[in-house]
């Protein structure tokens, strides 16, 4: 395409622009043959004037132009019309505009007269050419309008459909790509997002066939749905994001960041998944980041937490934050400090990476603070829940678990071993005189010797083992996956093993038990099981005591 000449873009709609060399923002300014009623849109600025009136002049007389829109007021638009006005021959012609426009326009002191949109019903009829005006409020001045050309299905969209291109283009080639390029165009020229929904809405009503914008490149029919709906999800007013920075390109990646961070947290209930999710929503932005670490203080028990997420995916919980960070900044909810967030980088970052980061830091610092704050409240709860259950489930004096438990646990291990068939033996232990231990020693020492019963059976029953203090000084024991010749063997060991031990350091006090053992027979239930270990006690005291008796075998009942 020879951008040196205009360019017909419709039948006798023709691109009169000049492209200004290396320069993002490039102005467009549009002409309508038509007869002696020719239309010039957007005359543009000193910089485009001498090439858009060569242009102008090899396809028109200057005089034919009857009509000359000026979308908004800007000196891209109007800049050389105080010089083109002096040139053009005189004819009956209008500036075509918005009132709100034209209060500012005057003040130039132009000869042409108003013709104002408002006051003829937002239309303009020149010879058989019809335009409609499309009022789109603050986007982005409040008199703003585009330009529908009914005859060729073109809209003039001004400032609407604008993008800031790295290399010139007349004609936008894929929709993503010129998204992009109109992206951070609108996030920072329109001021709302609501603002440009309803610019958006207008524009479609009017189902063009092409838009022409005043800056970036031409879009033709397959894109402008695609496109208008990419634009309709975009968050607009981007300075309002911080008040002093003025860089594009961090606004617009903050915005990005933190649209994206936020729209997953709302979702997210657990600070695992939030802090994975701002490691990854920073990681798209700023690719040296290697770990967040997070520490905060419980409110209720003041311990330090710490947690890390890195590249390995992996949250850890830590006992101190690394020394090398390389940005720290404090979370704090209203007021109140909460923990503090620590960046590390495995390389230096540039200046705008910085600005960015810290930017970053600035805007998610709040929600982090309740989510880490949320967190630590919920672990102190499950902590003390956790203590509660435990408490409820076990004996006091011994810390083996109680009778209620254990009645609850063997009839759920009884289902299990009646489903999946495994064999499981139970134990009741009884200490042998242990009223005289009381009377001799007294009750501490009675006690004393419980405890030091208890931690000799926790050490030498499995983990799988439930024991349990079924009364005073009587022990029961539940063995799932032992037969009752195994369970057998296993309580003589323990019956030698406390005959042989002193208990009670110093006093060296010595103690034997008797107990009975039973293998669950599948179809008894789990208060006959209990009975049948209870009454081989008895037998076992019956035959004098530090004994064990079990079904079968050496020191069965039967
Ligand atoms: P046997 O060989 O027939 O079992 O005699 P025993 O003296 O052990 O039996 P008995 O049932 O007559 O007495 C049990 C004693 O256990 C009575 C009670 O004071 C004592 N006892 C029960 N619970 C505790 C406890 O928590 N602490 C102390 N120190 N003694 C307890
Ligand atoms: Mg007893
Ligand atoms: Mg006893």
């Amino acid at each position: 395409m020879d951008y040196s000449k205009p360019i017909e873009i419709a039948p006798n709609v023709y691109w009169v622009g000049y492209v200004i060399p290396d320069d993002p923002f490039q102005c467009h300014v549009y002409l309508i043959k038509n007869g002696s009623e020719s239309i010039l849109i957007d005359p543009g600025s000193m910089i485009t004037f001498p090439v858009v009136l060569e242009k102008l002049n090899s396809l028109i007389n200057l005089k034919d132009i009857k009509y000359i829109i000026m979308h908004h007021q800007d000196p891209d638009i109007v800049g050389c019309y105080s010089t083109f006005e002096k040139i053009m021959p005189k004819n009956e012609r209008y500036i075509v505009t918005h009132w709100r426009t034209e209060m500012l326009l005057k003040h130039y002191m132009w000869d042409t007269p108003f013709y104002l949109i408002d006051q003829h019903n937002w239309k303009l009829k020149a010879g058989k050419r019809e335009l409609e005006f499309v009022f789109t409020p603050y986007a982005h001045f409040p008199g703003a309008f585009c330009t529908y050309d009914k005859k060729t299905g073109i809209l003039f969209s001004s400032d609407l459909f604008g993008g800031l291109t790295d290399e010139f283009s007349l004609f936008a080639k894929d929709v993503d790509d010129y998204f992009e390029a109109a992206k951070p165009f609108h996030k920072h020229y329109m001021p709302s997002r609501e603002v440009l929904h309803h610019a958006l809405k207008q524009v479609q009503k009017k189902h063009p066939l092409m838009i022409a914008p005043q800056h970036g490149s031409i879009i033709k029919k397959d894109m402008i749905d695609p496109l208008i709906d990419k634009l309709k999800e975009l968050e607009c007013g981007l300075y309002l994001l911080d008040d002093y920075e003025s860089d594009l390109y961090i606004l617009n990646k903050t915005d990005e960041v933190l649209k994206q961070f936020f729209k997953d947290t709302v979702s997210l209930s657990s600070f695992n998944l939030v802090l994975r999710n701002l490691f990854d929503n920073i990681k798209k932005v700023i690719p040296s980041i290697q770990k967040i670490e997070i520490c905060g203080i419980s409110p209720l028990s003041e311990v330090e937490h710490c947690f890390s997420f890195g590249e390995d995916h992996k949250i850890v919980e830590i006992d101190h934050m690394d020394e090398n960070y390389s940005f720290k900044k404090e979370l704090k909810q209203n007021d109140k400090k909460i923990g503090d967030i620590y960046i590390i980088i495995n390389k230096n970052m540039n200046k705008k990476e910085k600005t960015l980061l810290e930017m970053l830091l600035n805007k998610i610092s709040v929600p982090v603070a309740i989510s880490l704050e949320k967190e630590l409240i919920l672990r102190e709860l499950e902590d003390s829940n956790k203590m509660l259950y435990e408490k409820s489930i076990s004996d006091p004096l011994t810390k083996l678990y109680n009778r209620e438990y254990m009645k609850e646990f063997l009839s759920q291990k009884v289902q299990e071993a009646k489903r999946y068939k495994f064999p499981l033996s139970v134990a009741m232990i009884d200490i042998d005189f242990f009223k005289k231990i009381n009377d001799t020693y007294g009750h501490l020492i009675g006690d004393c010797v419980l405890k030091e019963l208890a931690e000799l059976l926790k050490d030498n029953f499995r983990g799988s083992d439930i024991v349990s203090r079924y009364g005073g000084e009587e022990i029961f024991i539940i063995m799932p996956f032992t037969d009752g010749i195994n369970a057998c063997k296993k309580l003589e060991n323990f019956r030698k093993f406390v005959e042989e031990h002193d208990f009670c350091e110093k006093k060296r006090i010595k103690i034997t038990i008797s107990a009975g053992v039973s293998e669950f027979d599948f179809g008894e239930d789990i208060e006959d099981l209990i009975l049948k270990a209870d009454r081989k006690v008895y037998f076992a005291k019956k035959q004098g005591r530090n004994k064990v008796v079990c079904d079968k075998g050496e020191g069965s009942d039967t």
